[in-house]
This record gives structure tokens, C-alpha cells and sequence, in this order.
């Protein structure tokens, strides 16, 4: 689950992470109302979106000239200016896709002097089974893009979670920054405040892009700060924080997922044409393949899981259905746990209530098969049974190729 920038710092400030004050708005009045609740004289106003690359962003609705995702604005009237062009229009960044993101959300933070900007990243590695820090001097930019053309300038600091984050792992993520003094010992701390963020929270990824340093104030003084946060959470350990599945923004996620999510169903959208229903993960991915290899593309991962019931298939079925590129559905189904009678109710059931104009393969095995089977070719629907996988797959093709 992934959530926004400006939650992702409310949570880090919890941890003792320094970063610039802001505050949320969901209309330009607020923004203008955030703003006068900052010190000044420099506003950042930054787009709310599930994706990064905004400052690089252009809005669709927008001359090319327009600015981006993130704007700095010098006075109130420029924080209202800015708001007013990025609420309600459709930001596209390198990682929105074509189709671009609607901005409803703005945060309003305190603009800060930037001296450098670096970058650090958490993961779960699951080759070696610990937690990864990754770290660069060249922070504020595609971190891919530094990988691939010096990837000398990238640090992983590994850490192993019974062993928790040590002193060491700070010291070694200051010196890959390589930072001194004062500013040495602030980035030691971010470091483990982070690495306490992390594991507290059970994310899965976070990634600081950039993390700075700021320009010295009157004092002379620097500081290290958060400027930018990507959080994604491993949505298994939701459970144990209520206050972080609270955060989740619906509006930000596929709605054919969302609708997926209330039924317990394992979706995800693909840009093919042929719509999947399948039980279990490994069989789920084996039938995408063997789609693939008959020559077209599957339209979606879905798993009903095991016990699924009448309801459950219906469900599972409309939404793949709903989706307007799906040009045939198979339908992939080893009865174990799940009967295969209780599929065939549920297609059957699904088929009447949407008006089924696809053609639709189903291939059975398992529990109740027969009885299954003489559900679908007793219910007057036009459907094509199957006898195993390789034959489910080449009869969808074959199907969709004689519709088209
Ligand atoms: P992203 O484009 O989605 O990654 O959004 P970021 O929050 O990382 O902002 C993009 C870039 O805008 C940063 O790398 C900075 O260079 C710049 N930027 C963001 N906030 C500030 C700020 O407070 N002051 C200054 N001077 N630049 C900022
Ligand atoms: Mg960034």
C-alpha cells in the first residue's frame, strides 16, 4: 500500500526526522491558508500523487510552457497562482504512464535553501534476506539513470534485523554521503530514525529523493533533511497498524483493484486482452504464461483464492468483464478446497447478470468436476469448455481470433 508524500513525513516527524514544515490542502484556499501559516519568504507547492517524478511532470491541460508538479512560489499570490493551475488537472510524470494522475491534493511546506541533495532508499532484499540501505552522493535526480551510468556512486549498507541498525551502519551511511562533522553526525541519526521508521511500520520500500543538506543559516548551522518521501507498505502486515491502513487513498488506485479488494480478490490489471480467472498464484501466473505463448496477452492477474464462494466468483467475474479491452475470458479452475460446482454457479450466475458478449473458455479439474461441467453446458450460455491447460489456451485465442 502506498500512501503520500505529506503523510509519509507526518510519520517520519513521529520517528524524529527532520523535515520541512508543511501542510495538506484540497482547495486553493487552503493552500493560500497553509502558506500563511509558514514562516515564508519561499512556498513549495507540491502535487499529492501516487508517483514520483512531479517537478519533471507536465499537466495535460497545460501549455507545454507551464511548470511542473512542484513549484516554489515567492509570495501568498504565487502559492494561489500555482494551486489554482494544479488542482483538478491531470499531472503526467515518467511514472504515471500516458494517462497522467488528477491532482486533488496539494501540500504547502516551507521552502528550504538547498546546498546539496542526496539520496537514500530502504528495501527488504530478499536475496540476502536483510534489510538494504541504499545510498548517493547524487541525490534530486533518476536514481536509475546514476546506477546505470556510475553506479560507483551508490552505496548498499545491509542490515541484518535481528541485529538491528548499529552504529556502524550510521557511520557508513555518513561517509558514503561523504559528510563531516556536525552534518556527519545529523545524517548517522536520519539513518537510524529511519531504519526505526521502517521496521516499526513494516514498509516495504521507502525512498528520500532528495535528501538534503541546506544552505548554512545566519548561525552558520546546516542541517540534514527529508525533502521528498515514497513509502509503500507490505499490505500482509496492515493488520497490525490500523493507523496506517487508515491512510490509504482510494482515489489513487486502479478502481477495478479497489472494488477487487472489497471481495478479498487477488487483482491486478494488465494491458493485454484475454481476462483471467484462476484459483491460487502459481496457476494464476502459469495461465498469463501459457496466454503468451498462444500468442496474446492476459488482460489481468486474478486469484479467487481458495474458499471462494457464489458471490466471490460473480464478483471476480464482473470486474474482469467491466474491463473494455477484454475481448475473451478464461477461466482456469483446479477444484481442491474450492469445488468446481461453486465456480460453475458463479459464472453462470455472472454471465446472465452482465450480458456476457465475450467469448468465455472455461477448463474445470478437480472437485465436483462433472457436476461443474454439467452446470455450464445445462445453462444455455454460449461456452466453450476445455479440457486442460494447454487446450483452455489455445481455445480463448482461437475464439477471440474468430470474433475479431
Ligand atoms: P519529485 O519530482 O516528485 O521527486 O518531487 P520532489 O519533492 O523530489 O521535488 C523535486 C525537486 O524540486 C527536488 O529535487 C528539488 O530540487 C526541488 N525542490 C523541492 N522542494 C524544494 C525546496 O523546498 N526548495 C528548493 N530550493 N527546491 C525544492
Ligand atoms: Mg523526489
Amino acid at each position: 500500500m502506498n500512501i503520500h508524500e505529506y503523510q509519509a513525513k507526518e510519520l517520519l516527524a513521529k520517528f524524529g526526522v527532520a523535515v520541512p514544515a508543511g501542510f495538506a490542502a484540497l482547495t486553493v484556499d487552503e493552500a493560500v491558508a497553509a502558506a500563511g501559516r509558514l514562516p515564508g519568504p519561499l512556498y513549495v507547492v507540491k502535487a499529492q500523487i501516487h508517483a514520483g517524478g512531479r517537478g519533471k511532470g507536465r499537466f495535460k491541460e497545460l501549455g507545454p510552457d507551464a511548470k511542473g508538479g512542484v513549484r516554489l512560489s515567492k509570495s501568498l499570490d504565487e502559492v494561489r497562482a500555482n494551486a489554482a493551475e494544479m488542482l483538478g488537472n491531470t499531472l503526467v510524470t515518467i511514472q504515471t504512464g500516458a494517462a497522467g494522475k488528477q491532482v486533488n491534493r496539494l501540500y504547502v511546506t516551507d521552502g528550504a535553501d538547498i546546498a546539496r541533495e542526496y539520496y537514500l532508499s530502504m528495501l527488504v532484499d530478499r536475496k540476502t534476506g536483510r534489510i538494504a540501505m541504499i545510498v548517493s552522493t547524487e541525490g534530486g535526480m533518476d536514481i536509475e539513470e546514476v546506477a546505470h551510468a556510475t553506479p560507483e556512486k551508490i552505496t548498499t549498507i545491509t542490515i541484518d534485523p535481528a541485529e538491528g541498525f548499529q552504529p556502524h551502519h550510521g557511520r557508513a551511511v555518513a561517509f558514503a554521503l561523504k559528510l563531516k562533522g556536525d552534518l556527519n553526525k545529523q545524517a548517522q541519526q536520519v539513518a537510524r530514525q529511519l531504519y526505526e521508521a521502517f521496521t516499526a511500520t513494516d514498509m516495504a520500500m521507502l525512498e528520500i529523493n532528495p535528501l538534503i543538506e541546506t544552505a548554512p543559516d545566519s548561525s552558520g548551522a546546516a542541517r540534514i533533511q527529508v525533502l521528498d518521501a515514497k513509502v509503500s507498505f507490505d499490505a500482509n502486515a496492515l493488520l497490525r497498524h490500523p493507523d496506517i491502513a487508515a491512510l490509504r487513498d482510494e482515489t489513487e488506485e486502479d478502481p477495478a483493484e479497489v472494488e477487487a479488494s472489497k471481495y478479498d480478490l487477488a487483482y491486478i490489471k494488465l494491458d493485454g486482452d484475454i481476462g483471467c480467472m484462476v484459483n491460487g498464484a502459481g496457476l494464476a501466473m502459469a495461465t498469463m504464461d501459457i496466454i503468451k505463448l498462444n500468442g496474446m496477452f492476459p488482460a489481468n492477474f486474478l486469484d479467487v483464492g481458495g474458499g471462494a464462494t457464489t458471490g466471490k466468483v460473480t464478483a471476480a467475474f464482473k470486474i474482469i468483464l467491466a474491463d473494455p479491452a477484454v475481448k475473451g475470458i478464461l477461466v482456469n479452475i483446479f477444484g481442491g478446497i474450492m469445488k468446481c460446482d461453486t465456480i460453475a454457479e458463479g459464472i453462470v450466475a455472472a454471465a446472465r447478470e452482465v450480458n456476457l458478449a465475450v467469448p468465455l473458455v472455461v477448463r474445470l479439474e478437480g472437485t465436483n468436476v462433472d457436476l461443474g461441467k454439467q452446470i455450464l453446458a445445462s445453462s444455455g450460455l454460449a461456452i466453450v469448455p476445455a479440457d486442460d491447460l494447454g487446450d483452455a489456451a489455445q481455445k480463448i485465442v482461437a475464439e477471440v481470433k474468430k470474433a475479431a
